[in-house]
């Protein structure tokens, strides 16, 4: 049976169950945290994460899936804290998270490059999938970076190269944060594959932000796993047309290819605490459950089909090579 490295240690794929594909614990600028830390308390912080995840726990969701790492704040001493609390599997991530450039440390490094396999950030992520992360021995079970309307930037391009390269060398799936409202899908696709990525081990990520069947049918049909993971950012695309939208594809012969989740947070520092109910008041752990999946039965989208995207595929996903 077929591992998979979560936040307590490795699980049985079998067991990951009901699992939300894309969900951050923590979304920090660390800098200015340990710079500015009045608005944070850390036991408070993480007691809270606990009681959030414990009760998505209670609700049905056995795993959740965080794409948190560097340039999101990823920190798996304060995430194992976090897990030790919550019968809930956290799986974590190596990756980096840029619209733009990298970060200095990255720049000036790896300029002597003959391949993405020879960079450094690549030696990087591949030993957070083997050895663990810093120190801990939590394991990173996929990769993760980012393209969006900015496009591939060189910053952006040496990244997705890396995180290629780091997955031809271990087997570990990647997510991709996409812009689909400037087609930045169809660029991640082209940049991976000519690294050598099998596309079924790729999460389009915010492909639920786009109601455009023709862009969202390409990208599946190449063999990439559409997230249908914002949930509750209405702001971005209207409830209606995200959950139309995953039905008409449900319809049409698409289960296999989505994945569902919220991109929600316990904490996320981007916006004031206070402003997150007001501009975004479904976006949380529970949308979910309280509203999308009823709205998808109700539009015709069978529980078979629920649990494939809910189950199915991310056990596949996780389960090494296609085909395994
Ligand atoms: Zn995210």
């Amino acid at each position: 049976m077929t591992q998979v490295e979560t936040a307590r240690g490795p699980v049985d794929v079998a067991r990951l169950g009901t699992t939300f594909m894309h969900e951050h614990v923590f979304v920090l600028n660390e800098e200015i945290r340990q710079n500015y830390p009045a608005d944070w308390d850390e036991e408070e912080r993480v007691a809270d994460a606990v009681a959030k995840l414990n009760a998505l726990k209670q609700r049905g969701c056995d795993t959740i899936v965080d794409p948190t790492v560097i340039g999101l704040g990823r920190d798996i001493h304060r995430i194992q804290r976090v897990a030790a609390g919550t019968d809930i599997n956290i799986v974590v991530a190596t990756g980096l998270y840029t619209y733009g450039d990298l970060p200095f440390y990255f720049r000036y490094r790896g300029m002597e490059r003959e391949s993405a396999g020879s960079d450094p950030m690549t030696a990087l992520f591949v030993s957070d999938l083997t050895e663990g992360i810093a120190g801990t021995g939590v394991k990173a079970a996929f990769l993760k970076c980012a393209i969006e309307d900015h496009g591939l930037t060189p910053g952006v391009e040496r990244v997705l190269r890396a995180v290629g390269a780091a997955h031809a060398a271990t087997g570990a799936p990647i997510t991709v944060h996409t812009h689909p409202g400037s087609s930045s899908g169809r660029e991640a696709m082209r940049v991976l594959t000519s690294e050598g990525v099998d596309l079924t081990k790729v999460v389009m990520g915010h492909s639920g932000d786009s109601a455009d069947l023709g862009y969202l049918t390409t990208l599946a049909d190449a063999g990439c796993l559409l997230g249908m993971d914002r949930f509750g950012l209405d702001i971005l695309l209207p409830f209606e047309q995200r959950v139309d939208t995953v039905a008409e594809l449900a319809r049409r012969g698409y289960a296999d290819r989505m994945v569902l989740s919220h991109d929600a947070s316990c904490y996320i520092d981007w916006f004031p605490q206070e402003a997150i109910p007001a501009f975004a008041p479904a976006w949380h752990y529970g949308h979910l459950f309280d509203d999308v999946l009823p709205a998808l039965r109700e539009r015709g989208v069978t529980e078979a089909q629920i649990e494939t995207m809910l189950v199915t595929n991310p056990r596949r996903y996780f389960s090494g090579p296609s085909g395994a």
